[in-house]
């Protein structure tokens, strides 16, 4: 192929290379020098070295997360809280039937066995 129309210098300022414009990562990387690939705008770091997610940050995104991973609902917070009311109710209704077996029983009303 044969260079023409001066393609070795069109856009020579702006090419990716030694005197790139742009912001590099700088990351360290594991030969110990800093990491030369074009960086993020909104993290300054490279795709290799973003890091890790900081997870969903809206409600909506919290909300979506929860739901994708509930399963079946027996330990949530209102389930939970159902239970115990119940068991509440149940215990409160259980003492008021001895309470009244006893009064039954003490009033000679049922035969005692
Ligand atoms: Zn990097």
């Amino acid at each position: 192929m044969k260079l023409a129309k001066g393609n070795v210098k069109i856009g020579i300022e702006t090419r990716f290379g030694p005197n790139w414009p742009g912001q590099r990562c700088l990351a360290k990387t594991r030969r110990g020098t800093n990491c030369q690939r074009a960086a993020f705008k909104h993290n300054g770091c490279c795709a290799m070295h973003g890091g890790l997610s900081t997870g969903a940050l809206t409600p909506e995104g919290l909300q979506r997360i929860s739901e994708a991973n509930l399963k079946h609902g027996r330990q949530t917070k209102a389930k939970l809280e159902a239970q115990r009311h119940a068991a509440m109710v149940g215990r409160r209704v259980m003492g008021e039937l001895r309470r009244l077996e006893q009064q039954i029983l003490d009033a000679g009303l049922m035969p005692d066995d």
